[in-house]
C-alpha cells in the first residue's frame, strides 16, 4: 500500500452544499491557500520507515471544479514531485458532473493515476434528497470517460441517507459492480453541525442512522464488491478528535468503524458455514493471521453472537496462512 499524502483543498472548487456536507468539520481547516498545500505536502513527504511508495491525494472539495489555473498549479506541483522521484502517484477527488473530455485530457497531461468520484448513491431519489445536484447517470458517464482514457477510478459511497432502503443499497451495489471501479470507500451518514441534515435532525424530521445498520450495510457492500475484484480502501471516516468534539451531532460515529465492518464480514463468512452445517459439535475454522482478531469480533462480539445463535456448536479458530476464512473440520460430539 502506498503512503498517502493527503492535501485537503477544503470545499474549494465546490459551489454545492450537499445536505450532509460540511467539509470544514471533516478536515478541521479553514480556507484554501497554496502555502497550506505546500505545508501539507512537506509534512507528508517526511520519510517514515517501511514506506515503499508515496501518493499525493487532493481531497476535501471538487478538484476539477477549481479554476483551471489553480488545478494546473496544483497538478504541476504534484507532477514535479513525481519527476523528482519524491512521489510515485497522483490521485484526486471530485464530483461526477465536473468530469468531461476536456477535464480528462488535463488529468492525462499531468499524469494523474486515479480519480475518486463522489457518487454517494446510484439511486436518483436518494441523490435528490441529499441535494447532490447530479443523477446516477452522471456517475456512470464520468466513470466511462475516465476508464476509456485509461485512468483508474474510485467511487465514494454513503450509507444511511434519507430514502435509502435496503433495496436501494442492493441496487446501488449492483450498479457499482457494473461500473467496476478499482477502489471503493464507504461512509456512514453522520449528522454534521451546520448542514441541512443537522437542521432537519434538530427539528425531529430526520432520524440518525444506527450503528448496527451502518455496520451491516457497509459489510454487505464491501463483501459484494470485493467478490468482484473491487478493493474497499476505507469504511468510515478517519478517527479525528475535532470531528467528534465539534462536528458530529448524531449518527453511527465509531472510532473503530472499519474494524467493526471487517469483523461483521468475518461473522457473515463463518455464519454461512454454521447455518449450512447444523447439528452439534465443534467447528474449527482456519483464519488468516491478518484477520484473526476480527474473526472473534470487536470485544469478542462475534463469539458471543455465535454462542447465542448456535448454542449447539462450539466455534474455535486456528491461525493459518490461508487466504480466507474456511472450515478446517467439524468435530461431532
Ligand atoms: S460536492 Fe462534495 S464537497 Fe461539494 S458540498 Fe457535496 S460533498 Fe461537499
Amino acid at each position: 500500500m502506498p503512503h498517502i499524502i493527503p492535501v485537503f483543498i477544503n470545499h474549494a472548487g465546490c459551489p454545492h452544499r450537499c445536505a450532509f456536507c460540511d467539509q470544514h468539520a471533516i478536515n478541521r481547516q479553514t480556507g484554501f491557500s497554496l502555502s497550506k498545500v505546500r505545508e501539507q505536502i512537506a509534512e507528508g513527504l517526511k520519510w517514515r520507515p517501511g514506506e515503499a511508495e508515496k501518493e499525493i491525494a487532493f481531497y476535501g472539495g471538487s478538484f476539477t471544479g477549481l479554476p483551471e489555473e489553480t488545478q494546473e498549479t496544483l497538478l504541476t506541483m504534484a507532477q514535479n514531485l513525481r519527476r523528482e522521484g519524491k512521489i510515485n502517484k497522483i490521485r484526486l477527488s471530485t464530483r461526477p458532473d465536473y468530469i468531461d473530455k476536456k477535464v480528462v485530457r488535463r488529468l492525462l497531461a499531468y499524469e494523474v493515476d486515479l480519480v475518486e468520484i463522489g457518487a454517494q448513491s446510484l439511486d436518483d431519489q436518494v441523490l435528490a434528497l441529499a441535494r447532490r445536484g447530479h443523477d446516477a447517470q452522471s456517475v456512470v458517464g464520468a466513470a466511462c470517460l475516465l476508464h476509456a482514457a485509461g485512468l483508474k477510478i474510485g467511487l465514494q459511497l454513503m450509507i444511511g441517507l434519507p430514502g435509502q432502503t435496503w433495496h436501494s443499497i442492493v441496487a446501488t451495489t449492483e450498479k457499482v459492480i457494473e461500473i467496476k471501479p478499482e477502489v471503493v470507500r464507504i461512509y456512514p451518514l453522520l449528522i454534521l453541525a451546520g448542514t441541512e441534515f443537522a437542521a432537519a435532525w434538530e427539528k425531529g424530521l430526520l432520524a440518525a442512522f444506527e450503528l448496527e445498520s451502518a455496520v451491516e450495510e457497509a459489510a454487505y457492500i464491501a463483501d459484494k464488491v470485493s467478490g468482484h475484484g473491487i478493493k474497499v480502501i476505507r469504511t468510515g471516516l478517519h478517527d479525528d478528535a475535532g470531528l467528534r468534539e465539534q462536528g458530529v451531532l448524531a449518527g453511527p460515529y465509531h472510532p473503530a468503524f472499519g474494524e467493526l465492518v471487517a469483523a461483521r464480514r468475518c461473522r457473515k463468512a463463518i455464519e454461512a458455514v454454521l447455518a449450512e452445517r447444523g447439528g452439534e459439535g465443534e467447528a474449527v475454522f482456519s483464519v488468516p493471521a491478518r484477520c484473526f482478531s476480527q474473526a472473534a469480533g470487536h470485544k469478542k462480539s462475534n463469539l458471543a453472537y455465535f454462542k447465542q445463535r448456535y448454542p449447539q456448536i462450539t466455534v474455535t479458530f486456528e491461525k493459518t496462512d490461508c487466504e480466507s476464512i474456511r472450515l478446517k473440520e467439524f468435530r461431532r460430539e
